[in-house]
């Protein structure tokens, strides 16, 4: 059987990264606009603590300030709103991420209902979802954006296609939907009391598996030739060893798919590029210049 087209996330990233460091250098030139990315974290979770690391270090390389806020573990609720309200004024900062998961004490809704809309570059807050919902401007969440960036590398118009994306989170499956819409699919919304879900995913010819369960969808499950995109990122024993898996069984879905991605390689180097591309939006939006061409 024909193997699927592997879907290279590194490489298409790496070009979006240069396009947006191009962005940077005119903006810098034409409006002597330096955009600017401050990312909080809260707390010591070792992998938000690489997230932040990697989210600073590509910020620099594209050419953009990076601002970085290491707050306690027990810091406050309040402590966290007085620092995001002045980031939020703070006018060499365009875009503020708050990494997630906060502690418990903390309301995490509130938090990212406190940032700047404008300033939104991780596109939770409640005002850019609606935006989305309603296909206004707005700042969409970096994940699902690199989602269909990949789905329209590898189809190109998808326009009419049938897409089912498995799992409905605020954070990606909804707003994927939302984006794939905008792209004129017929989009079905899969989630865990859909019915017969092999059935659905059978009739798809785009795929978005963002469950959060290792290798769940089978390559049986695949209609043959379809695109399958997988958001999944799993920690699972193998062999003894620690090892990272999408949520699709990726042996047996890429005997049947015409393309694929990779867990790793796939989505996840998506998420971190398009964090840098809302930003040049952001600070754009913001200057009030046009947005340089990414
Ligand atoms: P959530 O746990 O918030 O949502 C999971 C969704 O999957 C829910 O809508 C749930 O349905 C659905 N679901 C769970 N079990 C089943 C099942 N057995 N059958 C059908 N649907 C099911 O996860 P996220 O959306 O935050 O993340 C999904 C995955 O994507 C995770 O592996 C995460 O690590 C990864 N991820 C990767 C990112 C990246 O690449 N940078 C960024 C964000 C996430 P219901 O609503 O009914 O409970």
């Amino acid at each position: 059987m024909a193997a699927a087209r592997i879907i290279d996330g590194k490489a298409f990233a790496a070009g979006l990264r240069e396009r947006v460091a191009g962005a940077v250098a005119t903006l810098k030139k034409q409006h002597d606009l330096t955009p600017g990315l401050a990312v909080v974290l809260v707390g010591e979770d070792p992998a938000s603590q690489v997230y932040v690391r990697n989210k600073a270090k590509q910020t620099v390389e594209v050419g953009m300030n990076s601002f970085e806020h290491r707050l306690d573990a027990t810091t406050s609720e309040a402590e966290l709103l007085a620092l995001v309200e002045q980031l939020n004024t703070d006018s060499a900062v365009h875009g503020i991420l708050v990494q997630l998961p906060l502690p418990d004490q903390i309301d995490t809704e509130k938090v990212i209902n406190t940032i700047d809309p404008a300033k939104d570059v991780d596109g939770f807050h409640v005002i850019n979802a609606g935006r989305l919902a309603t296909g206004q401007h707005a700042l969409v969440a970096c994940t699902p954006v690199g989602c269909v960036m990949l789905a329209k590398d590898a189809l190109g118009d998808l326009s009419g296609v049938n897409a089912v994306v498995v799992g409905r989170s605020n954070i990606v499956g909804k707003p994927v939907a939302q984006l794939l819409l905008q792209e004129h699919c017929t989009v079905t919304i899969a989630h865990s009391r859909t019915k017969d879900l092999p059935g659905v995913v059978r009739r798809a010819d785009l795929v978005i598996a963002a469950v959060g369960r290792p290798e769940m969808i089978k390559g049986d499950w695949i209609k043959p030739g379809a695109c399958v995109i997988d958001v999944g990122i799993n920690r699972i024993e193998r062999d003894g060893k620690s090892t990272l898996v999408g949520d699709c069984d990726y042996d047996t879905c890429a005997k049947v798919a015409g393309s694929i991605t990779p867990v790793p390689g796939g989505v996840g180097p998506m998420t971190i590029a398009c964090l840098l591309h809302n930003t040049v939006r952001a600070a754009s939006g913001i200057a009030g210049v046009a947005t340089p061409k990414m």
